[in-house]
């Protein structure tokens, strides 16, 4: 017992903020709070994918509409009022001889400070 109190290092509980004694390293005041901590851990990891996904699917929607009305070059600005977010992509194809291209799911474009461009739906893949 006197090794136990004299091993004993001051904590803080990541979750609560209450502070106390125990083991070295020992993060959490109970099991309680160890669990609501991985809980809103686990929460706001499967938030912040979902938050992502969404942002793509607009994307999706807006460079889809852009193919169906046979928009090939639009205003950055235009499709951001649209709901495009242009920092969400899928994949990135550096360009050998013209510009990088850049993908959502199926859908292949080209983007300069100003515009995205040559927005193609890509086959077999
Ligand atoms: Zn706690």
């Amino acid at each position: 017992m006197k090794e136990y109190i004299k091993e004993a290092k001051a904590y803080k509980c990541l979750n609560c903020g209450k502070t106390g004694f125990g083991r070295a390293g020992r993060k959490f005041c109970s099991q309680e709070c160890k669990n609501a901590w991985h809980n809103a851990l686990v929460r706001d990891s499967r938030l912040y994918r979902s938050r992502i996904l969404t942002a793509l699917g607009r994307n999706y929607s807006v460079l889809s509409e852009a193919i169906a009305r046979g928009e090939l070059s639009i205003d950055i600005i235009s499709m951001e009022n649209r709901g495009f977010r242009p920092c969400y992509i899928t994949g990135y194809i550096p360009g050998r001889y013209r510009g990088d291209r850049y993908r959502c799911f199926d859908i292949s474009y080209c983007r300069s400070a100003s515009r995205v461009y040559n927005i193609r739906k890509e086959e077999g893949d």
